[in-house]
């Protein structure tokens, strides 16, 4: 059937549903999305649950908006007018392409009012669809940039939409079933994910990243079932670490033009931490694999779903992303093939224990066949600490540290462990388990710290409430200092015992390589690892033991400093926890797959898994292609 007669189809039953006064004057493909146009948005609105009952109906994700919006400047006018003086509004913003208005407010509760009543007021006032959102406390520079940004490709996103909705309705042709993936990266080892969904009838690449500090640090993207990248359907993107994200700007650069699907705080982060990346490749004289304009073009293609939303992304895969627990916006993808003809999940990487920021990962499925899971702590030996002890450790090393007159340097990914870390002591500050010194946060730390308060929903309820109903912040206590100056820089290496948070993660560069060359001379100071250290990393190197070490142009620093590791802050999934939650997993999957780990700890996750559960088990090395069905 041609696009054009299975939308007039949609608009027929859209019109036998909708009760007589309410026009429906087209409706279209945008995105993932069914829109539908009408005169009539206010009577619309009235209608509570009408657009729910289409979705359900038509199983679509549905939006209406109106034939003509409301000039923005009367509109703010008109919100102004209906909404209550004490929702404190702070900002809003105009989305053409959602037709949605975003109302910015410290007491979002007030803009939306009893069951919502205010809301659809506001709906019925100037056809725009209103979003609230709590005015984040910390202001983050690039949600702004990327929400400006979007704002000004307005009129190309709203072609680019319609033309990817009606590539996604597409006419399903193949007689033929069947369901393969194409190991590109991350097997056997950890970094440069990458993996290819195939279809007879899509292409879809789960993550596209590259692994730190390697001879081999892209995915083979160069195999031809791959190619040409403008085939794809779809690149989805399950966290905004940079060895699931860091060469998705790439693949525009070679041709590719489709979307790239992620959470809210996924599209936010990653483009954060890209264009860091490249600045760190620039300041290294190392080899640019793209510019800032891709970071652009992928934040151009970029479609957003929250947790729980299922959503079309080909003619026979719907999508649908689960917490995963790792780090803020990270997801679980899972792909619902055909008309249920198969159901694969990729963890990417998750944790199965509950930490300061996020609950544990989903471990309920409506259906599962075979699981993709990460393995980075896989090891039957790789048990990691309850939190509460990694915390006593960190204190009590601190404390040392302190005590002496040193300084603690603590590498860190700048989303994640930072903020998880950055909890652990305000915590231990406020109840005096550890001396008030000031805590220093160079590096990209402030800011991802900064798009964490921008997506409090994405935070364990815990956290939400000690932030909503208490009033209590800790991310923005007075002892939290952003180093934003190399004199500011200077002036905390040559100043008084502090901590100090820093990136890069694994000391692949970032501002840790100036604190350590500057502190590694003077045994009193300490530098404490409490992430993951992949092999080839000089984090790693240092861990086990190396007490000289290059620091690049021919420069070698010997360490003094005393290097302590805490385990138990890691956002993965411990080798317990792996096994549990196999055992948790609903339904359990006939075959799962060890992926993102060292050789050994795929290959033993893999046979324990057999033997505790006697489920197919296997560990893929890359450029292999498994058929599911
Ligand atoms: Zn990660």
């Amino acid at each position: 059937m041609l696009i054009e007669e299975r939308l007039k189809e949609l608009k027929d039953k859209i019109n036998e549903k909708v009760p007589s006064g309410i026009t429906v004057s087209d409706v279209e493909f945008e995105g993932p999305e069914l829109v539908i146009y009408t005169d009539d948005p206010k009577k619309f609105a009235d209608e509570a649950d009408l657009i729910k009952i289409l979705a359900r109906d038509l199983r679509k994700r549905i939006v209406v908006r109106p034939n003509v919006l409301e000039d923005p400047d009367r509109a703010i006018g008109e919100i102004k007018a209906v909404v209550p003086e004490n929702a404190g509004i702070t900002d809003i913003f105009f989305d053409a392409d959602t037709g949605e208005v975003i109302i910015e407010a410290e007491k979002p509760g007030v803009v939306i009012g009893k069951n919502g009543i205010t809301l659809r007021e506001i709906t019925k006032h100037i056809g725009w669809t209103p979003k609230v959102v709590r005015t984040p406390p910390i202001e983050s520079s690039t949600v702004k940039q990327v929400r400006q940004y979007l704002r000004s490709v307005n009129e190309e996103r709203k072609i680019f939409l319609r033309t990817i909705g009606r590539r996604i309705h597409r006419d399903v042709t193949s007689k033929d079933q069947w369901v393969r993936v194409t190991m590109l990266g991350c097997c056997r080892e950890v970094g440069r994910a990458a993996f290819l969904l195939t279809t007879p009838e899509s292409r879809v690449l789960i993550d596209c990243g590259e692994k730190p500090d390697s001879n081999n640090s892209t995915p083979y993207l160069y195999v031809p079932e791959i190619h040409p990248l403008s085939q794809l359907d779809a690149v989805v993107l399950t966290h905004a670490h940079l060895d699931h994200c860091a060469l998705v700007p790439l693949l525009y650069k070679y041709g590719y033009d489709g979307p790239v699907y992620s959470t809210p705080p996924t599209r936010d982060l990653s483009a954060m931490l890209q264009l860091d990346y490249l600045d760190v490749i620039h300041k290294e004289d190392r080899k640019i694999p793209y510019s800032s304009n891709e970071v652009k073009t992928y934040i151009k293609h970029s479609i957003t779903l929250n947790y729980g939303n299922v959503t079309d992304i080909a003619p026979d895969i719907k999508l649908t992303f689960h917490n995963a627990g790792h780090i803020l916006g990270s997801a679980i993808a899972h792909f619902h093939i055909g008309e249920g003809l198969y159901n694969i999940a990729f963890t990417g990487d998750f944790n199965y224990s509950k930490s300061r920021l996020f609950n544990p990962a989903t471990a309920n499925f409506p259906r599962l066949e075979a699981l993709f899971m990460e393995s980075t702590y896989g090891g039957s030996d790789m048990m990691q600490p309850a939190r509460s002890d990694a915390e006593e450790k960190l204190y009590e090393t601190i404390n040392i540290v302190l005590s002496r007159g040193g300084k603690v340097i603590i590498p860190a990914f700048a989303v994640g462990r930072s903020q998880e870390v950055m909890l652990a002591l305000e915590e231990g500050m406020r109840k005096e388990k550890i001396p008030n010194v000031k805590i220093y946060l160079d590096g990209m730390i402030k800011e991802a710290t900064a798009i964490h308060t921008t997506y409090p929903e994405y935070l364990n309820s815990e956290l939400r409430n000690l932030i909503f109903k208490e009033g209590m912040n800790p991310f923005l206590s007075e002892n939290f200092v952003a180093v934003d100056s190399s004199d500011l820089r200077e002036r905390v290496m040559n100043g008084d015992p502090c901590v100090i948070i820093t990136t890069s993660g694994m000391m692949n560069g970032g501002p840790v390589m100036e604190y350590l060359s500057n502190l590694a001379g003077d045994e009193r100071n300490a530098l404490v690892f409490v992430g993951y250290q992949a092999d080839g990393t000089l984090g790693r190197r240092i861990q086990k033991g190396w007490r000289e070490v290059p620091l690049g142009r021919g420069r070698t620093i010997v360490i003094n400093l005393e290097i302590v590791t805490v385990d138990g802050f890691s956002g993965h999934s411990d080798r317990r926890q792996l096994m549990n939650y196999v055992g948790q997993v609903q339904p359990r999957p006939e075959k799962i797959f060890t992926i993102h780990g060292d050789e050994n700890n795929t290959i033993d996750l893999a046979s324990s898994l057999y033997k505790r559960y006697h489920i197919q088990t296997h560990s893929p090395m890359n450029l292999e292609t498994y058929r599911m069905v």
